[in-house]
């Protein structure tokens, strides 16, 4: 007989994990399966990035945020599958979900779906001078800041995440010049304001060539192309950080009773109690698209805790429709001695 699972958790981010927390806390048995070697999911990108959005929460950086979300997905000992990449999902005419994996299968009672945006790797730089090998001041995340202090910093890219970047570099490099092909950047209008009073801005421009050191392995200098009358500059740089998006993979193969409704190709349509097309099969966080649906942390908390209430009342249609509050919960209480 196969180990079932009532709630199994594909991808260990923010929303799987706190949906893993949510879960103990009514008393299913659970199971998260993480493609990665460690659990956190995107928030490993910015380790070093302040969280100031956070309800009740003092800023935090992703590192120390993740290391307490972890601590709390922990509480009531679910199973753990890391490096573990879900390559089929299957409904079975029984409703149980065969859950397929590169590295063998798994069986549970209901699904939540964690994905994010699948699993995600930064784009590459793909110009004249960048070889296959790494280039040392090549960097798609960044994961440490300090390497950067005093330092000649290039930032290619006009989105959040690079503009996010820049702005944490003010009072840690010597010079930060963002560089950004189209004619506005596209991040949130406070960070853009913040960025110009410290950064470099250059739009319309990309860049068109890097020039690297062979035995160094290090780039020198960049050529920039203007986009409007196809100019050049050379640009000296110790540090180039890159950040062009994201390839999303999310090649799982679903065998399922129904189509998954998509936004986009891509996003899962729920309901805003997360709730798909298929019965038993709840989408969370990032992955899941609904009328006013929240794409930050705090989001991922709302959907988990929705997504876990549903699978309770899909394996036991008569039990409450909410947890209790957590402080009633006997090893919340042992684990933070309240
Ligand atoms: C640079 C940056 C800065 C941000 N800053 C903030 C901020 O300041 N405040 C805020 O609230 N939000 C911020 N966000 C948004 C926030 O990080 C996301 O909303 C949140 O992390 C999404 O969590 P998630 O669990 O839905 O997805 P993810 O964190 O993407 O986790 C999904 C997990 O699923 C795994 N997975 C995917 N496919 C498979 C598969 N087939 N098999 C097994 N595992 C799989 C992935 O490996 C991944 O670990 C930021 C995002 C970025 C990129």
């Amino acid at each position: 007989m196969h180990d079932l699972y009532d709630v199994t958790i594909i991808g260990g981010g923010a929303a799987g994990l706190y949906s893993s927390f949510y879960s103990g806390l009514r008393g299913m048995k659970t199971k998260i399966i993480e493609y990665q070697s460690s659990l956190g999911g995107k928030v490993q990108l910015f380790p070093e990035k302040k969280i100031w959005d956070i309800g009740g929460q003092p800023p935090i950086t992703g590192d120390a945020f993740i290391k307490q979300l972890i601590a709390q997905a922990l509480t009531f000992n679910p199973t753990v599958e890391l490096n573990t990449k879900v390559v089929q999902l299957e409904e079975r005419a029984d409703g149980i979900f065969d859950i397929h994996t590169n590295t063998g299968s798994h069986y549970s009672k209901t699904v939540i779906f964690a994905v994010g945006g699948g699993i995600i790797n930064p784009q590459k730089l793909s110009v004249d001078g960048v070889p296959k090998a790494d280039l040392k001041n090549l960097h798609y995340v960044v994961r440490s800041f300090e390497q950067f202090r005093d330092q000649h910093v290039v930032v290619s890219g006009g989105g959040n995440t690079a503009i996010d970047w820049a702005n944490e570099l003010k009072g840690i490099a010597k010079e930060i010049h963002v560089v950004y092909r189209g004619e506005e950047l596209s991040a949130h209008e406070s960070q853009v304001t913040f960025l110009k009073d410290h950064a470099h801005v250059q739009l319309n421009t990309t860049i068109h060539r890097v020039i690297a050191n062979d035995e160094t392995r290090a780039i020198e200098k960049i050529v920039l192309q203007n986009t409007i009358d196809q100019s050049e500059t050379e640009v000296a740089v110790d540090h180039l950080i890159v950040s062009h998006g994201f390839d999303m993979d999310q090649s799982i193969d679903f065998k399922l009773s129904k189509e998954l409704g998509r936004v986009n190709d891509f996003y899962v349509e729920t309901t805003a109690q997360t709730v798909t097309a298929i019965p038993g099969l709840f989408a969370a966080g990032d992955i899941a698209s609904y009328s006013g649906k929240v794409n930050l942390l705090v989001g991922c908390f709302q959907d988990a805790v929705n997504a876990v209430n549903m699978a309770k009342l899909h394996i036991e249609p008569q039990a409450n429709k909410t947890a209790m509050v957590s402080s009633h919960n006997e090893r919340v209480q042992k684990t933070y001695a309240l």
